[in-house]
């Protein structure tokens, strides 16, 4: 990269970061994933010491201790900035402190990049530069991982960096941020790191869903019919996203070995049986090694590789049906009985935010299911509009989950003739971007 574009990559980079209103406030409030928030964070310190911005011994406030504010604050105070990070809850990487249901991966989404399986971050060469020392973990559960980084975070950082953990959470709007903070008086710079707020609900619906890093029972959910003893189960999954694609997996297929739920996993198993196919051999040398493809979520593209790739094995009769035979082992005996359905509702463009991983597996298992005829029908595309609760609960998941929740939506602008019942809802629908993007948009270069 030549010094001019490094000059002009780091301008940018500050400039979608800072606030208008006051030069001396930073945000980062996107939610990619814990590889990319990590180099995101360091990038945006670095871009700003290089650019003569922030500068040795300078005070810095971080708001939030989750991943970014954690590498911000790192990598800030390792450049000898005095740095007080703020943190509402006791721990640091609090999000993924509770979470024991969902398996952290730094690599297996990049697939079908050739170094999916590395497990330990950093790998790459760009993580290696943009990743403080603390930030070293291993894929495993997500619970697990936040409690060792927040562990080694505490032991090996400089004495420059304090953490305030447990603090009142601070109002994080530009007024509030302007009012109680004065660029002349303990902090010269504020740098934003509150995360994004998780959609969780429709505008009408009293019921939250299951928050994305709560202990969710969704991988259980099928084995409670084991003994044939409960009524017929149907679950709503909305939202077409990575949250929504990772739990339809985690419900439709059994248990594997490595508890709870990992993509990279069923890909492993998979792959010896998928390498009989010449077209997947092919398809997956001509994208092993490029760097941009799919990405960034070029969703189109992908769709249409995975839609041409999936007919041409499906034309191999035998091989498709020595595929199918392998996939419908793994799926869960309640969903091949219809014991519990599950309606996907998505709108096409959802899929922009997925990885290839997820997309690839659900587009294979809905397949092979739709050639079952095990889900129900129409399954597809769906865009769930409204959605009404017209049972008593307090609007937590837990007390609420299996009473049947009553659900319309619209079809193409139709609404659905009448209200179906769902059992379980799970709201799948991302997060809420707003603040970030119209932070975004304000300034040009
Ligand atoms: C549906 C969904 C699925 C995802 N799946 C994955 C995945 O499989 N793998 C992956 O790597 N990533 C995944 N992510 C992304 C991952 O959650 C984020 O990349 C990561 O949590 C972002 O870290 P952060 O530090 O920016 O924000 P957060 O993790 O949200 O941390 C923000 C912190 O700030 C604190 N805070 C907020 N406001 C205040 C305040 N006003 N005062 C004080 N403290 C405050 C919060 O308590 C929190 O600890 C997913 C996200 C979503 C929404």
């Amino acid at each position: 990269m030549s010094v001019v574009n490094t000059v002009q990559d780091d301008r940018q980079l500050l400039i979608e970061h800072r606030s208008v209103e006051n030069p001396t406030v930073y945000y980062i409030q996107r939610l990619s994933n814990f590889r990319e928030q990590t180099s995101l964070a360091v990038r945006l310190v670095t871009a700003a010491f290089r650019q003569k911005v922030f500068k040795k011994e300078n005070t810095l406030l971080i708001i939030g201790g989750g991943v970014s504010g954690a590498a911000a604050g790192l990598e800030a105070s390792q450049r000898g900035m005095i740095v007080t990070l703020f943190e509402s809850k006791r721990t640091l990487l609090s999000v993924q402190q509770r979470c024991k249901t969902r398996y952290l991966h730094p690599y297996e989404y990049y697939w079908p990049l050739a170094h999916y399986q590395k497990r330990t971050f950093p790998f790459t060469d760009i993580d290696k530069k943009y990743s403080p020392r603390p930030m070293r973990w291993s894929a495993g559960v997500a619970s697990d991982i936040a409690k060792k980084l927040a562990d080694q975070i505490l032991k090996e950082k400089s004495p420059n960096l304090s953490f305030r953990l447990g603090v009142k959470h601070i109002p994080v709007s530009q007024k509030t941020l302007l009012e109680d903070f004065d660029s002349d008086g303990d902090y010269q710079f504020i740098l934003v790191c509150a995360g994004a707020r998780e959609r969780t609900g429709f505008p009408n619906l009293a019921f939250a869903s299951f928050p994305y890093w709560e202990n969710d029972p969704l991988e259980k959910l099928c084995s409670r019919y084991a003994d044939g003893s409960r009524r017929k189960e149907q679950i709503l999954l909305s939202g077409g996203g990575d949250g929504g694609l990772q739990d339809l997996l985690r419900i439709v297929t059994k248990p594997t070995r490595r508890k709870p739920f990992a993509a990279g996993q069923i890909l492993e198993k998979l792959l010896p049986t998928l390498r009989r196919n010449r077209e997947f051999n092919r398809w997956l040398k001509s994208k092993q090694f490029d760097g941009n493809c799919y990405r960034p979520f070029d969703v189109k593209p992908m769709l249409k590789d995975f839609e041409d790739l999936l007919n041409s094995m499906e034309a191999d009769f035998d091989y498709w049906r020595s595929l199918s035979r392998m996939l419908l082992s793994w799926i869960h005996p309640a969903i091949l009985k219809g014991d519990v359905r599950i309606r996907l509702a998505f709108k096409e463009k959802h899929f922009s935010r997925s990885f290839a991983l997820n997309v690839f597996l659900v587009r294979l298992l809905e397949r092979i299911i739709k050639n079952q005829q095990l889900l129900l029908p129409g399954h597809e595309i769906h865009l769930v509009n409204t959605a009404t609760k017209t049972h008593q609960c307090k609007g937590d998941p837990k007390d609420c989950f299996t009473s049947p929740h009553f659900v319309s939506w619209k079809i193409s602008g139709a609404r659905s003739p009448k209200k179906e019942a769902y059992d379980v809802v799970v709201l799948r629908h991302g997060s809420d971007q707003q603040f970030t993007n119209a932070q975004r948009k304000r300034e040009k270069p």
